[in-house]
C-alpha cells in the first residue's frame, strides 16, 4: 500500500476538529474500511495526488463537477480573472446573466431560472415553489435517490412506504417525513396507486431521471413519460433533479437525452465546473412566483457569486464545443466493455450500468433497475475490487451506490491503467 504518513498526521488531526474528520460523510472512506482516506493536496487532468505524494488516477471528479478534469487551464484562468475585479458585490452581475442564458439555451425545459449555492438548496427550493404553487403539502421520492440533506428528502422507505413513512435521519420531525412518500424507482404503477390513494395531495413528484445515488440506475422505457403524463393529469408539478445528470447524460442534461420535459429542473455540480453554484428552474410562468416577482421566498447572500459562475462558464462553454459528448461516451463505452470482458475472464459476476461517461461496476446478476437490485451487489466484493485498484493507483468512488465520473481528461492510456488494474484484480 502507498505511504500515507502525512494523510494520517492530517486525518487524525481532523478526526478531533470536523466529525468524523470530514465535511461530507461520502469522504469518510469508512465503507471499504480503509483508514486514514489520502488526503488531497492537488489535481491535474485526471489525476489527484495527495500529501505524502501519491498519484492517482481519478473517478471521483470531486463528485461530478470535474468534467473537464481537474485545475484545467481556460477554467482556472477564468476563476484568478473573476477573482481579480473581486469576490462578489450582493449585486447582479453580467456573468449571472450569461450563465442563466446559457442553461436555459441548453436545457430544453428552462425560460427562467434563480441560481442559488448548492443542489440541496436548489431542490429543496424546487419543493417549496411547487408546494407553494400547488397549495399541496406531500411529496414522491424515489427510494435510493438523493435530492440533498434537506429535511423532506432523507426519507428512507421501508416496505409499508406509502402510509408509513420513517425519517432516514434522527432531527427530522416525523410530521415532516409522513409528508414524503418514497417508492421504488422505475416502479410506475407503485406511483399511480399512490397519487390515487392521496388525491389532490401530491405537490410534487421529484426524480432523478437518470439516478446516480444509489449507483447508476437508468430509467426504463416508459417511466419518465408515465410519470410526465401522471403529472399532467393530476396537475402536479414534475421535478427532475439533474444536479448529477445535467451537462452529463447529455448536454441539455437526461431531460434532452430522453426528450421528456419536467415542469423544474434542478442543477448542480456541472454547472459551477467546481466551484458553489446550482439552479432552479422551469417556464417563465412556473418562476414567476419566485420573490421578489412574486410571494415565494428564497434567497442568498452568495447566491450566483461571480467567481462560481465565471468557473461555471468557462466549463459549459468547454464543454460546448463540437464532439464533447460523443468523446465521453466513447470513453465510457470503451471502460464498460473492458470491465464487463475483464470481469468475464476471471470469472467475477458483475453488472455494469451506463449513461455516457456515468457508470457503476454492481457486483451482482443484472438488472439492476431500483435499490432494491442495487443492494443486491455484494459490498465485499465491491471492498475487494476498491482496494485491489487503489493499489495499482486507481480512486474510484469510495461507495458501491456512486457513479463513476470519466472526464474529457481520461486519456486512452489512463482508460487502458483502469481496464489493465481491473484484469490484474480479476485474475487473482
Ligand atoms: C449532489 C446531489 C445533490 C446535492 O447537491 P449538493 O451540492 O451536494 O447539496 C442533489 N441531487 C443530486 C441528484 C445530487 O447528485
Amino acid at each position: 500500500m502507498a505511504n500515507l504518513v502525512e494523510s494520517q498526521r492530517w486525518f487524525e488531526k481532523a478526526l478531533t476538529l470536523m466529525p468524523g474528520g470530514v465535511n461530507s460523510p461520502v469522504r469518510g472512506w469508512g465503507a471499504v474500511g480503509l483508514t486514514p482516506p489520502p488526503l488531497i493536496a492537488r489535481g491535474a487532468g485526471s489525476r489527484v495526488y495527495d500529501v505524502d505524494g501519491n498519484s492517482y488516477l481519478d473517478f471521483v471528479g470531486s463528485w461530478g463537477p470535474l468534467i473537464l478534469g481537474h485545475a484545467v487551464p481556460e477554467v482556472v484562468a477564468a476563476v484568478q480573472e473573476a477573482a481579480s475585479r473581486g469576490l462578489g458585490f450582493g449585486a447582479t452581475t453580467p456573468g449571472e446573466v450569461e450563465l442563466a442564458q446559457l442553461l436555459v439555451e441548453a436545457v430544453p425545459s428552462l425560460e427562467m431560472v434563480r441560481l442559488v449555492t448548492s443542489g440541496t438548496e436548489a431542490c429543496m427550493s424546487a419543493l417549496r415553489l411547487a408546494r407553494g404553487a400547488t397549495g399541496r403539502a406531500r411529496v414522491i421520492k424515489f427510494d435510493g435517490c438523493y435530492h440533498g440533506h434537506a429535511d423532506s428528502f432523507l426519507v428512507a422507505a421501508g416496505s409499508g412506504v406509502l402510509t408509513q413513512a420513517i425519517p432516514g435521519s434522527p432531527g427530522v420531525p416525523a410530521e415532516i417525513a409522513a409528508l414524503t412518500l418514497s417508492l421504488p424507482y422505475n416502479d410506475l404503477e407503485a406511483v399511480q396507486e399512490a397519487v390515487k390513494r392521496h388525491a389532490g395531495e401530491i405537490a410534487a413528484i421529484i426524480v432523478e431521471p437518470v439516478a446516480g445515488n444509489m449507483g447508476v440506475v437508468l430509467p426504463r422505457e416508459g417511466f419518465l413519460e408515465g410519470l410526465r403524463q401522471l403529472c399532467h393529469q393530476e396537475d402536479i408539478i414534475l421535478i427532475f433533479d439533474e444536479v448529477i445528470s445535467g451537462f452529463r447524460a447529455a448536454w441539455g442534461g437526461a431531460q434532452a437525452r430522453y426528450r421528456v420535459k419536467p415542469d423544474l429542473t434542478c442543477l448542480g455540480k456541472i454547472i459551477a465546473g467546481g466551484l458553489p453554484v446550482a439552479a432552479y428552474g422551469g417556464r417563465r410562468e412556473r418562476m414567476s412566483p419566485v420573490a421578489p416577482s412574486g410571494p415565494i421566498y428564497q434567497a442568498g447572500t452568495l447566491s450566483g457569486n461571480p467567481v462560481a459562475v465565471a468557473a461555471g462558464l468557462a466549463t459549459l462553454k468547454a464543454l460546448q464545443r463540437a464532439g464533447t459528448y460523443e468523446q465521453l461516451e466513447e470513453k465510457g463505452a470503451w471502460l464498460e466493455a473492458e470491465l464487463v470482458r475483464a470481469a468475464a475472464r476471471g470469472g467475477a459476476e458483475i453488472t455494469v450500468n451506463r449513461a455516457g461517461s456515468l457508470l457503476t461496476l454492481f457486483f451482482c446478476r443484472g438488472p439492476v433497475n431500483d435499490l432494491e437490485d442495487a443492494k443486491k451487489s455484494d459490498l465485499n466484493r465491491f471492498r475487494q475490487f476498491f482496494q485491489g485498484m487503489l493499489a495499482q493507483g486507481i480512486y474510484l468512488p469510495p461507495s458501491q451506490f456512486e457513479a463513476w465520473f470519466i472526464s474529457l481528461a481520461h486519456g486512452a492510456e489512463d482508460l487502458e491503467a483502469t481496464a489493465a488494474a481491473a484484469r490484474e484484480v480479476w485474475g487473482r
